[in-house]
């Protein structure tokens, strides 16, 4: 995969040689893994990934299907990163190996056209994923999806595909690209433009997340801008190795951003802030884009980021509270946040400042719930044992809320409660932060 010193793979930068071999083998992330926590076997864990990646890259080892499995079973939750103490990128490693076995079509035909269909081609426009969005709103809303599941149909043509139909988001009525005007302009005194990214997922599925975003950046003196034309990060696609798709869909964003003028790009989905904090790097062999990018991902800030940086300024208890105890709020770490941003204090600050708010901390709260992209759904029995430890995790604590910051997690651990029949609301943190500044 790479020979040594700093390498452009796909056109992307990947980490050198140097880097693989900074491993020392100490074995401190293994406990951090999830992979290796289920299945006990080195293969599976990042110092077993690692060194796999590393033989491929000397030429002893070609792109197995052992080899393709394995880089496949990990989440690319980047648990591993954090408790490294020497520093390995692993995301960036696992990430290039994807694009490795991507580009020699080492996964099977039909995996890797349906990736290219789905994540390469519907996603890299928003209105072919709007058209989507549609079809399955109807399917959700006209009765035929609760007939669907009470005949037990798509049971009898795969178990897999009707264990993952709920995991389908639920298809807003309106998209908030269509909802937002382009700009809007402060309430009171007015101290920052900043850049809306309405995105994929979160525009059709999550559209009152993204109105709840706008309304509280306002309500704290930010005029807001959602330029027209914007899509897919490219986040999901990057993920699954298609790196010229992710990189024509970062090129889209740019294109969408460029001549705004804004202070911040303010993001309110971790899997998308990861990737646009990093989109220089997509552009290895093209010094002006690659520069163009770099300085678009300077501005790049989660919205907890800019709150805490900025001000937060919450006046009520968000809805949910019981009469005379405080409401019990907890806060699940979405990896691509936490391990990826490093942001963990911030949402937490902000959530202790809303009054009426008991905090509870979560057991293992930066544990991965099993989501990661489309992870759950193309392998939907390991995510959901992964699922399992976090929802014994939310049982220890019985919160009535649980706060996280990014939809695949919203989805993920909203489908284990349903089917756990518990009655705990999760929502998204923008959401509940925009609660709590009801006038
Ligand atoms: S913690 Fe880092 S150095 Fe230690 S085995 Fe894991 S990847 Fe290698
Ligand atoms: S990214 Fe997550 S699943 Fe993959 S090796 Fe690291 S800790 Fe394990």
């Amino acid at each position: 995969m790479t020979s040594s010193g700093p390498k452009a793979f796909a056109g992307v930068d990947i980490p050198s040689d140097d880097i693989i071999t900074n491993c020392m083998h100490c074995g401190l992330c293994l406990p951090t893994c999830p992979t290796f926590q289920l299945t006990g076997l080195e293969k599976s864990s990042p110092r077993g990934r690692i060194q796999l990646i590393k033989a491929v890259a000397e030429g002893k080892l070609g792109l197995t299907e052992g080899f393709v499995e394995e880089m496949n079973f990990c989440l690319d939750c980047q648990a591993c990163e954090t408790a490294c103490p020497a520093g390995v990128r692993y995301g960036s490693l696992v990430e290039a190996a994807r694009a490795q076995i991507f580009i020699q079509g080492a996964e099977s035909w039909t995996s890797r056209r349906l990736k290219r269909f789905l994540l390469g081609w519907v996603f890299a426009d928003q209105s072919r994923l709007k058209i989507l969005a549609i079809l399955l709103r109807w399917y959700q809303r006209s009765g035929l999806a609760w007939f669907v599941q009470k005949s037990g149909f798509l049971n009898l043509i795969s178990r897999r595909l009707a264990a993952t139909q709920g995991l389908a988001p639920q298809i807003r009525l309106e998209f908030s690209s269509e909802t937002l005007a382009e700009v809007l302009p402060a309430y009171g005194e007015r101290r920052f433009r900043v850049g809306m990214l309405t995105g994929c997922i979160m525009d059709v599925a999550y559209s009152d997340v993204n109105l709840a975003t706008v309304e509280l950046l306002r309500q704290h003196g930010c005029d807001v801008v959602t330029p027209r034309g914007q899509a897919c990060c490219g986040s999901l696609t990057a993920h699954n190795g298609d790196m010229d798709a992710a990189r024509a869909m970062a090129k889209n964003l740019l294109d969408a951003f460029s001549g705004q003028q804004v202070d911040h790009i303010v993001l309110n989905s971790a899997g998308c802030g990861a990737f646009m904090k990093e989109y220089g790097h997509l552009f290895a062999e093209d010094p002006q884009r690659k520069e163009n990018a770099a300085a678009l991902s300077a501005k790049c800030l989660d919205l907890t980021q800019f709150l805490a940086r900025h001000g937060y300024r919450p006046t009520t208890t968000p809805k949910g509270a019981s009469h005379g105890r405080a409401l019990r709020v907890t806060y699940h770490d979405a990896c691509h946040l936490a391990h990826t941003q490093r942001v963990t204090v911030e949402p937490r600050t902000l959530l202790a400042m809303i009054p009426g708010i008991e905090f509870v901390e979560l057991p293992e709260a930066s544990w991965c719930c099993g989501s990661a992209g489309i992870y759950n759904v193309v392998r939907y029995d390991d995510a959901h044992h992964i699922l399992e430890r976090k929802l014994n995790n939310i049982m220890s604590i019985k919160p009535d809320v649980i706060v996280t910051g990014n939809p695949g997690c919203m989805l993920q651990i909203e489908h284990g409660l349903r089917q756990e029949g518990l009655n705990i609301r999760i929502v998204h943190t923008a959401a509940f932060l925009h609660e709590a500044c009801q006038i």
